[in-house]
């Protein structure tokens, strides 16, 4: 997949809607980006800490008993194996260490689940950096474990009360307090959303999943799956396979489907599909998998969906829960919920997939949700 043209626009999708104030900041990042992505020294420093500390490249797990029941070949990229317990490690990585080259003390970041703003903690504890994490009150109180990991890495917490105090109110405070400290603060988001350039930088750094797939892989997959959130982990995947002829589909939670259920808006700093009413208020999304619990998508996706190159569909909560079920029994795995929605559509689609080889992106492992399931 290739770069934005312009100012960060995929098509008619993304660009760069913030204050007038944040800017510059907005243009520091990305001409340090720019020069850093072309820098041989910075590849290698970011490629030693996925290797030696994230444990990358993950494995491709076949998924035997499984594609027995099912009458197919699935195949499992495997980020539930990735320090930290999902994909985001590799995003947060690749930012920290830019943060550190622009000479910035501290990383802020939003986080719903917890899953984003533990991997920013870890990554500044790595980095000896600070980190401050914004989580709407709703969130503290319902991911408790997560918010323990994140003070015990040393992160302070910023419990924000406005909205509906969650992820899309935190992130709108973690913009202001951006605007307030440009100076000393590094903006670190989680996923392939917000101003220009942060939709195309954290695709770059999780291609890193699609670029190892596509070379573990003996032949090119007749599919290619991922669950869709704000969508890094699906963009991260499907750069591998962009250019081949493997057909690629994006799975979205029912209740936060802004690829299915959206119309073209502004949110957070860009252009995309978001879940909003017809005066252009934002709506809330609600599934049972936090990750996924956004009203817009990265504007990339919304370009790929609109030319027609990835699919995207929608499962169900209950679907879901089934999937999480099925992967433990047959496999020994238990995914993440958000990992669970690209499951539950291939289950669903088996009858159609028959004798296909499907590769598929478990974003991440199942522990923090055990709670769901007592
Ligand atoms: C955050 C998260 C997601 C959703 O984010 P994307 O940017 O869409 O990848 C999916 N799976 C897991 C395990 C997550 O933590």
């Amino acid at each position: 997949m290739s770069e934005p043209a312009g100012l960060g626009r995929f098509g008619e999708y993304g660009g760069r809607f913030v204050p007038e104030s944040l800017v510059p900041a907005c243009e520091q990042v990305e001409a340090a980006f720019r020069e850093a992505w072309v820098d041989a020294g910075f590849r290698a420093e970011l490629h030693e800490l996925l290797t030696v500390y994230a444990g990358r490249p993950t494995p491709i797990t076949p998924a035997r008993r499984l594609s027995a029941e099912l009458g197919l070949t699935l195949l499992l990229k495997r980020e539930d194996l990735a320090h930290t317990g999902s994909h985001k490690i590799n995003n947060v990585l690749g930012q920290a260490l830019l943060a550190r080259r622009m000479g910035k003390r501290r990383l802020l970041a939003e986080t719903g689940a917890g899953q984003h703003g533990v991997a920013a903690a870890t990554a500044s504890a790595l980095l000896g950096l600070e980190c401050v994490v914004y989580m709407g009150e709703r969130d503290v109180a319902r991911q408790a474990p997560n918010v323990r990991r994140m003070r015990m890495l040393g992160a302070r917490i910023v419990p924000v009360g406005t909205g509906s105090r969650t992820l899309k109110d935190a992130t709108n405070e973690a913009l202001r307090g951006w605007v307030a400290d440009t100076a000393e603060a590094y903006y670190c988001i989680g996923s392939v959303m917000g101003p220009h350039p942060y939709p195309w930088m954290v695709r770059e750094f999780q291609s890193v999943i699609g670029t190892e797939a596509r070379a573990q892989v003996e032949t090119v997959p007749d599919l290619v799956v991922a669950c869709v959130g704000g969508g890094s982990n699906a963009a991260g995947t499907f750069t591998g396979f962009a250019d081949t002829t493997a057909r690629l589909v994006g799975v979205e939670a029912a209740g936060g489907a802004a690829m299915t259920n959206g119309t073209p808006g502004v949110l957070h700093g860009y252009h995309s599909m978001v879940l909003q009413d017809e005066n252009g208020q934002i709506t809330e999304a609600e599934s049972i998998a936090a990750g996924l619990d956004y009203p817009g998508i990265g504007p990339e996706h919304a370009h790929l969906g609109a030319i027609g190159r990835v699919g995207y569909a929608t499962v169900g909560d209950a679907e879901v829960v089934e999937a999480v079920h099925r992967l433990a029994r047959t496999e020994g795995i238990i995914p993440a919920l958000e990992s669970a929605h690209a499951l539950a559509w291939i289950i669903r689609e088996a009858g159609e997939l028959a004798g296909q080889t499907v590769l598929m992106t478990l974003s991440g492992r199942g522990d923090k949700d055990m709670e769901m399931f007592e």
